[in-house]
């Protein structure tokens, strides 16, 4: 699962692997006091990431489907080990018991109002000459914590299934109460679509991937181009992990395989209860076709050659949609792969770099480039350990599993070790590592200068730098990315930290500054079987030049957190982005007439952050006195914006400037106690969530204060 990487780029490059990379050392380096010493491990390090080793670990990863706790996804965990093992990380596998569902039966009938069958499905995916299709061990398209059911009822399209497309279809006083919602991917999370449409009364969901977001209409389908063909479909998880992910039966709480059954609780918060199936275009567009009733209105037409319907008829039927689903839920045993080095100086402040591992079915781009991309970092750091070499910070690499079923193995590992993690010093996540040549991450605010400073390191295979080529992406018409950019043309843009990967039981739970990296491109297969080896070697990556990039941004991510010798965090960054933040919720508010709101304490309190920030900025260059003391100080920070009472509703998210938004699930809410309190027009609750706001901003700017 990943939520930045599903962009277009026109460019399909063939290029050789660049074999040394050529940068000269930079004059400094943010948070060291000589870097020349660093600058030559880091020289080292970068030479080894292989680009053909790396290419042989996705093969092998890719070799079998390995959805989380089947025989073939241990058996990759078994190869991450041995990996970890042969670079000298003390590695272990570590298992734990969460609650899964896999597909008995899915099944969905369609007909028009006469009665006659359009459809009958789901239709096998199949292209022509794809290896690994027939593969009986290919899962069924199916959604992860779908309902088990069998409803029949009136067919009702909702575009996106965003917040914003119910109330469209409310305002018309179409009623959902025992209808089947139409809706397509893209725009937010999809759990986010089926939770409205539960909440709008919806007897199930079918979700379809239109041609106009990822087939025909961006390029040729896969396997003439990267898009996704007619029966392609995107399998994915429906948890509400806006609500918490993880083990469902376990929020807050690590499954370890011998936590008692009395220690679970009720899925039922976290997943919906009605049936929610997801479908090719192929089996869509019968039903789309068939569907009478008010034209959709401006912006829900997609690509189908023919003019999209609402499908509420009053007085005659509509279309009617028989759906099955039958889910086996039992807990079931998956295994994380960690494997550390044990740091000289800070032994107990943890750099952790992570990636999951799992598959919805053989998962070339989403996880596995990463996960070769995280093996060849790992052979670069085996390289320097066998020198004699030790971080003065611990590194702990993780290969993460069941992250497509709700980010399961990364946050029963974070509930697990919450306490040690108060003292670990960054999160460094990737996920889709390469899906094309489009360089792009996110980060917390304080971590976002320290990933454009490291990119100027490493070579682009395009020439030049990756932070030279991510600079220009804006500059190329990226429509996407332009559109969201700042407006200055100097910087490479960072986004923020929503959801949809590893990272977010890092930050939004224990308040571990964290960031997240890929190399995107054009990319139709998402989630479905051509997802595969094949596909990637024709369209992403055939030289495997990216692994080769990723593994060496990805390994000196590590590297140079480990050994820096003061932490290198922004917090005057943080803190402006902050006030930015504030500034604009106070806008929102007097537009939408909750205009009454006291910001001035929140903005006072930001003014302090950032003054505290501009001192601690000064010692922080110096770098002189007690550095142990300097450098917890520092970390302390991020934690002081943790809240132990969580958010409104949702009290497993606990930071108070970033958690996925309640409706969009992907994206990242900012101060989200405040803004989903003005969403909501609730100005108590939004009053109160200023205060929350302001106590957890005077508690950062106060433990910086103690830097002087
Ligand atoms: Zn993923």
């Amino acid at each position: 699962m990943t939520s930045r990487n599903l962009l277009a780029f026109p460019l399909l490059l063939a290029l050789t692997p660049s074999l040394a990379p050529a940068q000269s050392a930079p004059a400094s380096v943010f948070g060291y006091t000589d870097f020349a010493a660093e600058w030559k491990i880091e020289q080292q390090f970068m030479a080894v990431p292989d680009a053909k080793l790396a290419g042989q670990h996705l093969k092998t990863l890719t070799a079998e489907p390995h959805l989380a706790a089947t025989p073939e996804d241990h058996k990759t965990a078994e190869y991450v080990a041995e990996k970890f093992r042969a670079a000298g990380l003390e590695t272990e596998i570590v298992p734990y018991r969460v609650l899964l569902n896999w597909p008995k039966v899915v099944r969905m009938e369609a007909w028009d109002a006469a009665g006659k069958l359009l459809i009958s499905g789901p239709t096998k995916e199949h292209v022509d000459g794809d290896p690994g299709q027939d593969d009986p061990r290919v899962v069924m398209p199916f959604h992860g914590s779908s309902g088990s059911g069998d409803v029949t009822g009136e067919v009702v399209y909702a575009n996106y299934g965003r917040l914003e497309d119910f109330d469209q279809l409310a305002a018309q006083h179409i009623d959902l109460h025992g209808k089947i919602v139409l809706v397509r991917y893209g725009a937010n999370f999809r759990g986010v679509k089926v939770y409205i449409a539960q909440q709008r009364g919806a007897a199930g969901v079918l979700i379809y991937s239109d041609p106009q977001d990822d087939g025909y209409y961006k390029g040729d389908p896969y396997p003439l181009g990267p898009w996704r063909p007619e029966t392609g479909v995107q399998r994915g998880s429906v948890q509400y992990l806006f609500k918490y992910p993880g083990d469902p039966e376990t929020p807050g709480v690590a499954s370890t395989p011998d936590l008692p059954d009395s220690a679970r609780i009720s899925p039922e918060g976290n997943q919906p209860h009605i049936i929610s199936i997801p479908i090719s275009y192929h089996d869509a567009s019968p039903i789309l076709k068939a569907l009478a009733g008010p034209g959709a209105p401006l912006g829900w037409q997609g690509a189908l050659p023919f003019r999209y319907h609402l499908g509420v008829v009053s007085g005659t039927g509509g279309v009617k949609v028989h759906l099955v689903s039958q889910q086996d839920y039992q807990r079931r045993i998956i295994w994380d792969v960690i494997g550390k080095v044990q740091g000289t100086q800070y032994p107990d402040d943890w750099v952790i770099a992570g990636n999951h591992r799992d598959a919805w079915v053989y998962g070339a781009v989403d996880p596995s480039s990463g996960t070769a991309a995280m093996l060849e970092s790992v052979h670069g750091i085996g390289a320097l350990l066998k020198t004699g070499w030790r971080p003065k910070r611990t590194i702990v690499f993780c290969s993460w599993d069941a992250e497509e079923e709700g980010l399961i193995g990364s946050t029963e590992w974070v509930e697990q070790h919450a306490k040690a993690l108060e003292r670990a010093v960054a999160y460094f996540n990737v996920d889709v590592a390469v899906a094309g040549p489009d360089f792009s991450a996110a980060a917390v605010p304080s971590l976002k200068q320290f990933i454009r400073e490291l990119t100027r390191s490493v070579p682009s295979p395009l020439g030049a730098t990756v932070f030279d080529q991510w600079r220009n992406e804006r500059a190329e018409g990226n429509e996407h990315r332009a559109s969201n950019a700042p407006k200055d043309d100097e910087e490479a843009h960072v986004g923020d930290l929503g959801s949809g990967s590893d990272f977010t039981p890092f930050l939004q739970h224990v308040g571990v500054p964290s960031t997240d990296i890929g190399s995107g491109g054009p990319y139709g297969v998402y989630h479905s079987t051509f997802d595969d080896y094949a596909w990637y070697v024709q369209n992403a990556d055939p030289h495997f030049a990216y692994l080769q990039q990723m593994a060496r941004v990805f390994g000196l991510e590590a590297l140079r957190m480990a050994d820096t010798d003061v932490l290198p965090y922004d917090y005057l960054t943080y803190g402006r982005a902050i006030e930015s933040y504030i500034a604009a919720a106070r806008r929102k508010a007097s537009d939408t007439g909750a205009g009454s709101l006291d910001f001035a304490s929140a903005e006072a309190a930001a003014g302090r952050f950032i003054a505290a920030a501009q001192t601690a900025h000064g010692r922080q260059l110096a770098a002189t006195g007690d550095l142990g003391k300097l450098n917890s100080t520092l970390r302390q920070t991020e934690t002081a914006l943790v809240n132990e009472a969580g958010l409104p509703n949702r009290p497993w998210y606990r930071h108070t400037i970033y958690a996925p938004g309640e409706f969009t699930g992907y994206a990242a809410v900012v101060i989200p106690g405040v803004n989903e309190a003005i969403d909501a027009k609730d100005a108590t609750r939004a009053g109160q969530q200023l205060g929350v706001l302001t106590q957890a901003l005077g508690r950062a700017a106060q433990t910086l204060e103690s830097i002087h």
